[in-house]
């Protein structure tokens, strides 16, 4: 595509150099068509990697830390038991209820995971989406759920759960090594997260919402929002990806109903409902564009087809008519012709007048086109052309004809 550019560029200095007098024309006129062909190309890039994602095949689940990291603690209970059962629970309904996506975890026991190994696990299996499940940590009186999508964090709370959460990577071996000089407690290390996920964003943002707002309407939750910070599991996703904090372990209340067993089935339903609610929107939108696919491939060739019918239409009319129905006829003839109408109405009735005289016609692109004949002689269709004169005809005129064509 921009090679396409640069080549159309080349050839607009040529020719601007050629003529000297239409520059500024040209100029603007060059300026508009590359604003243009950089801005459909931009859109089309855009829509390309959106309409790519119209569907879910597969998602990952993501349990939140395991092993040796703990992360969020309640009294009696670690975010990484509870962020497990969650994701079990989230995964087990998908996988009886929508049997056409795949399901992959990160991990299903309690197990440590790099967070840029749950990145890349979800990237090599070509996943549509990544969602990360993990439990809040922070005061005893915070409480509520809320859903992260990747990007700049809008004020120092996001921040912190996602220091907090990215502070995983210092339990990880060599770390520097994997994450460059990335410093998760440092607030300057996260101004690089901007560029990254922008092209998903706007499917991260939805699925994020539908979450919250299932977590107040089914489960019953306070939702605390939809919100955007730095995350490193998500930054290196190449797919729509949320991180959901499902409720405060460091609040008790919380931790009871997050350590209950109908607290994860609620907070799963939950989540499983957004999830069916987003494919269901991505599909609708996909069968959407199928469908404007299909309209446009048929107005395409419905089109194609007036063409053909049109060049048909020229090419018979090109032809010395009726030499189409008499061009096996030899030597000299003639017809007379009366009119040329754009409809059939003034058929036969309008030349009744006309006895024992042949009468004919020829479909001309969108007009009749009405002769009499043939006659064997010039003073035959003389005798004709006078006659239709008389009947009303006063345009009547000869044609003359030569084996099957058009003569002067
Ligand atoms: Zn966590």
């Amino acid at each position: 595509m921009y090679a396409c550019v640069l080549a159309l560029f080349l050839k607009f200095l040529e020719l601007n150099a050629k003529n000297v007098k239409i520059r500024l024309f040209n100029g603007s006129f060059l300026i508009l068509t590359l604003l243009i062909l950089v801005t459909s190309t931009y859109s089309s890039n855009a829509q390309n990697s959106y309409s790519k994602n119209y569907t879910v095949k597969t998602v990952v689940i993501d349990a939140g830390h395991g092993g040796h990291d703990h992360g969020a603690s309640g009294k009696r209970h670690k975010e990484k038991d509870v962020a497990l059962d969650i994701a079990l629970k989230v995964g087990k309904k998908i996988e009886r209820e929508m049997p056409d996506v795949k399901v992959l975890y990160t991990r299903k026991t309690d197990k440590f995971i790099p967070l840029r190994e749950r990145a890349q696990f979800a990237n090599q299996n070509n996943a549509d989406l990544f969602i990360s499940i993990h439990c809040n940590g922070g005061s005893t009186t915070a409480h509520g759920t809320e859903t992260f999508v990747l990007g700049l964090h809008r004020n120092e709370d996001n921040l912190k759960v996602a220091m907090r959460e990215n502070n995983s990577i210092l339990l990880e071996d060599d770390y520097n090594q994997h994450y460059g000089n990335f410093q998760p407690n440092s607030p300057e290390a996260y101004i690089i997260f901007n560029m990254h996920q922008s092209s998903h964003l706007n499917q991260s943002l939805d699925l994020a919402n539908m979450v919250e707002q299932e977590f107040t309407g089914s489960a019953q939750r306070r939702s605390r929002g939809v919100k955007q910070a730095g995350f490193l599991v998500l930054r290196e996703t190449a797919m729509p990806s949320i991180l959901v904090e499902t409720g405060f372990l460091t609040n008790g209340n919380e931790e009871n109903y997050m350590a209950s067993n109908n607290g994860k089935e609620k907070l799963a339903v939950s989540i499983f409902n957004a999830f069916k609610g987003y494919k269901k929107k991505l599909d609708d939108e996909a069968a959407r564009i199928q469908a404007e696919k299909i309209r446009k491939q048929k107005e395409a060739a419905e089109a194609e087809a007036r063409r053909i019918e049109e060049a048909r239409r020229k090419t018979e009319a090109a032809w010395a008519w009726p030499a189409l129905r008499h061009h096996h006829r030899k030597g000299e003839y003639y017809f007379v012709q009366l009119l040329v109408s754009n409809s059939y109405e003034k058929g036969p009735e309008t030349f009744k007048s006309l006895d024992n005289v042949k009468m004919d016609y020829i479909k001309l692109a969108d007009s009749w086109k009405y002769m009499i004949g043939p006659y064997d002689s010039f003073e035959a269709a003389k005798a004709a052309q006078l006659k239709a004169r008389e009947e009303g005809f006063r345009d009547a005129f000869i044609l003359k004809y030569k084996d099957g064509k058009r003569s002067k």
